[in-house]
């Protein structure tokens, strides 16, 4: 499992790349995370102010 960005609501502000500890998060419009890296912390998803993020 691994975290998901729904891009409707991120407004790519950048503070979940900045939260994640493995840096699974790429920048972008949205930003996404990479399966393969994530370890389902849930350090990003508590950063994320638009609630954009949840377990995928
Ligand atoms: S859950 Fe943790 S490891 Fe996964 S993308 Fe979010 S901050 Fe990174
Ligand atoms: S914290 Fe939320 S709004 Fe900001 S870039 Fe990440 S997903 Fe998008």
């Amino acid at each position: 499992m691994a975290m998901k960005i729904d891009g409707e609501k991120c407004v790519a502000c950048g503070g979940c790349a900045s939260a994640c500890p493995v840096g699974a998060i790429a920048e972008g419009t949205p930003y996404t995370v990479d399966a393969e890296k994530c370890v389902d912390c849930g350090a990003c998803a508590a950063q994320c102010p638009c609630e954009a993020i949840a377990a995928a």
